[in-house]
């Protein structure tokens, strides 16, 4: 299908409701805007629903599964914040030409001390010896060997283990600013994985983008909201890991979501209902949400949904929990929506998505009712589009599960 027409419906462009019924869609692309629907265009009746920029996860770990599983709740990229590069580059060409997966960038290695976090994790697994930097002269060679892996941004881990209860050896405040400079000086960003306010103070000082997680130990401090608004810093919530962490029983809950549960494998429905349990202050990182949101700190929605076995949460169906739980921070919901489109795809550089307008491209999410008034109806999908491809059978709504896959 190279040309077609959404009509009837509701638009929400990335960051507000449009003033427009139709959406024209030619080779892959976004042609039209408005309310006319061109000549011997085929139409698909978007009656009772709201048409919406494929969503962006801006923090999961990811594989071939993954992204076939994201796409069914249309997620239409994924950013990985860490994974092997002889795994990520294949699927990564894959993504390009099929369209049953999500679209994927990667930070590839992250920097981690050589015996701290994720290592404690990732014991038997069978990855190769992660490249590493340990002293500041290291930093320029570390960054250079991510780009040749084909990396989008570097990725550093700043986690003494306070988090897990389990003490670890940190990368060096030193290393972290000097790797943060040699990214900048390579022209891609640094995020931080900071899971504590004194992890969150080392991403600050070191001049990081943007951190990958939002610290829960404590509510964050005015000061360290003024330095990430002077910064010009972004937050990636995860606040669905840090709910599953807290126990608060919202990956059952989605599991049983027929909507949810009719596009997960049962693997990954086991997954998603069972939680990760460490003690993690989820109402601590709420405040936050709010707090930050209020002083213009850019908020971007992403879930930290992993490989099959980190519990809690399954690619696709949790971004749709981190959007209630963004409201439950106090973002309206056409804010949580920019948060898991428009704002992420801008501070990517992915310029290209994002958004419903001329020259986007067609990855696009057709579902039932008004998510900029009610925001669970992101889960009422109708139809998914990839680059103008239409998901078969992507289709679940309550309490009508005929026309979903049999997995
Ligand atoms: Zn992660």
């Amino acid at each position: 299908m190279s040309r077609f027409a959404v009509t009837n419906t509701r638009v929400f462009t990335g960051a507000h409701v449009a003033d427009a019924s139709v959406v024209v869609i030619e080779g892959g692309t976004i042609a039209a805007v408005g309310h006319e629907v061109p000549e011997g265009v085929e139409e698909i009746d978007g009656g009772g629903g709201t048409l919406l920029p494929g969503l962006i996860d801006a923090h999961t770990h990811t594989d071939e599964d993954g992204l076939r599983t994201a796409l069914r709740f249309g997620v239409t990229t994924e950013l990985d914040m860490m994974s092997v590069p002889e795994a990520m580059n294949p699927l990564r060409r894959r993504a390009r030409t099929e369209f049953d997966l999500a679209d994927v960038r990667t930070s590839s290695w992250g920097l981690a001390h050589p015996e701290g976090h994720p290592h404690q994790l990732r014991r038997g697994l069978g990855d190769p010896v992660w490249p590493t930097a340990t002293e500041p002269s290291e930093a320029a060679a570390f960054v250079a060997g991510r780009l040749s892996e084909g990396a989008d941004y570097i990725k550093i881990m700043v986690e003494d283990g306070a988090t897990f209860g389990t003490p670890l050896p940190v990368v060096p405040p030193g290393v972290v600013a000097a790797v943060v400079e040699a990214a900048h000086e390579r022209g891609v960003m640094a995020l931080v994985h900071a899971f504590s306010a004194r992890a969150t103070r080392v991403a600050v000082e070191a001049g990081a983008d943007g951190v990958t997680h939002l610290h829960y130990d404590e509510v964050v401090s005015d000061d360290l909201i003024t330095r990430m608004r002077e910064q010009d810093m972004f937050v990636i919530t995860t606040l669905a890991v840090t709910a599953s962490g807290a126990s608060d029983g919202a990956g059952p809950r989605l599991a049983a979501d027929l909507r949810v549960a009719s596009r997960l494998s049962a693997a990954w429905r086991d997954n998603l209902a069972r939680e990760f349990a460490w003690n993690a202050q989820l109402s601590n990182a709420l405040r936050s949400v709010a707090l930050l949101h209020s002083a213009g700190v850019a908020i971007l929605a992403g879930t930290d949904a992993a490989h099959l076995g980190a519990p809690g949460l399954a690619h696709g169906a949790s971004l749709h929990d981190e959007l209630r739980l963004l409201e439950a921070g106090g973002l309206s919901p056409t804010e949580a929506l920019t948060a898991a489109t428009r704002r992420t795809a801008d501070r990517f550089g992915l310029t290209d998505r994002g958004r419903i307008e001329p020259g986007a491209s067609a990855d696009l999410v057709l579902v039932d009712g008004d998510p900029t008034t009610r925001l669970s109806s992101t889960l009422n999908t109708r139809a998914v589009w990839r680059r103008g491809h239409r998901l078969a059978r992507a289709g679940a709504t309550e309490g009508r599960d005929a026309e979903v896959p049999a997995l």
